[in-house]
């Protein structure tokens, strides 16, 4: 073995869900929303004059964080933006998580933060979820070097109440606690009616899933000033210019579109609600759904049987190796005919 390669760091990366390129198939693996972003983005897109592209963008981002700050109601120096919230995230591990003591997440959760931890050098410790893949906040009270928690969790869609999430800060008051909320948007009251009551909390927020824009790669956090001047610190240190200036004209047009936003959500959630008596009649077991999927085991199937059986047809739905876990699989809730498609192959399954 030559040295260069003794002094190589190797790391295990995160498996992204599969993007098969092809032209007809169900895609349910991924938990991208199944319809178009608002056609102000498109229009943002369209109407972009390409000239400007010689210029590198503002990295401040400050049309993009000011038109954030005003739809959540803060002040611009609480909001960060990054390329997707894994951007926001990773940067916010190399920020906040810097204690040898263990950083927390759950056991059963998104499967990143695991692989940042590693990345970074960061300690961590897994608290168990409970037997229904609950959050008992008991698990969080112990001496930690920081907090990540999905609401509603990945993969399994439940979502935790806020008084749940704030008797973790109540016990948490001396290290940074995360809440991602990539998928907030389909479920019910967000952390971020914490961030003026908790200095030590930050909110993760992705245009991915329920805004349709996966593609761009927008992700934003907020938190109080001092934690995001913290993060801003070290995106400097790291890369000054993340959004392109595509991306951050696309975003900022998004958020002007609160009624088609509110009606992709509704028509998401009904197809969830439908999708869920659905699998109900067919004997599948799931936790309520908070997000845009669902996590269905069935008590007389294998989930990799299932998942091969279905991808025979290209109908895509995620499965996880995982011990707790591999008798699952995650459908994201498409469009009503993608639906349609998934059950007609589940019928046909012996
Ligand atoms: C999808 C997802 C992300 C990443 O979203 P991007 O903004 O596309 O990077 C982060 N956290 C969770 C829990 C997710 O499911």
């Amino acid at each position: 073995m030559k040295l260069w390669q003794d002094k190589i760091r190797r790391v295990t990366p995160y498996t992204p869900g599969e993007q098969p390129q092809k032209a007809r198939m169900v895609k349910l693996n991924t938990n991208e929303n199944p319809y178009p972003p608002s056609p102000l983005a498109a229009e943002a897109i369209r109407r972009f004059d390409t000239d400007r592209l010689r210029l590198y963008p503002d990295p401040a981002m400050t049309e993009l964080v000011e038109a954030l700050a005003a739809y959540h109601g803060v002040a611009a120096d609480m909001v960060f933006a990054g390329v997707g919230s894994d951007d926001v995230i990773a940067m916010a591990f190399q920020t906040y998580f810097n204690s040898d003591k263990p950083i927390l997440f759950p056991d059963v959760t998104y499967s990143f933060y695991s692989v940042w931890a590693e990345l970074f050098g960061i300690p961590y410790a897994r608290p168990k979820l409970d037997a229904e893949f609950r959050i008992d906040a008991s698990t969080y009270f112990g001496e930690n070097g920081g907090i990540i928690i999905p609401n509603p969790n990945a993969p399994t869609s439940i979502y935790e109440p806020l008084e749940s999430i704030e008797e973790i800060l109540r016990h948490n008051r001396d290290v940074v606690v995360i809440i991602d909320e990539a998928y907030i948007d389909f479920a019910g009251a967000s952390a971020l009616e914490l961030v003026d009551t908790y200095d030590n909390l930050l909110v993760v927020r992705t245009f991915s899933k329920s805004r349709s824009m996966a593609g761009m790669r927008i992700g934003y956090a907020i938190g109080c000033a001092e934690l995001i001047k913290a993060l801003n610190d070290v995106k400097y240190s790291f890369n000054s210019y993340t959004l392109n200036r595509l991306s951050i004209a696309a975003g900022t047009a998004s958020l002007k579109d609160e009624a088609y936003f509110a009606a992709q959500i509704e028509k998401i959630k009904a197809t969830r609600a439908k999708t869920a008596a659905r699998l109900k009649d067919m004997g599948f077991v799931f936790p309520e759904p908070a997000a845009n999927f669902i996590f269905a085991r069935h008590p007389q199937r294998r989930g990799e049987d299932l998942l091969a059986f279905l991808r025979e047809r290209d109908i895509y739905v995620r499965h996880f190796k995982e011990e707790r876990i591999r008798e699952y699989l995650r459908i994201t809730i498409g469009t009503e005919e993608e639906m349609e498609q998934l059950f007609c192959a589940l019928a046909e399954y012996q």
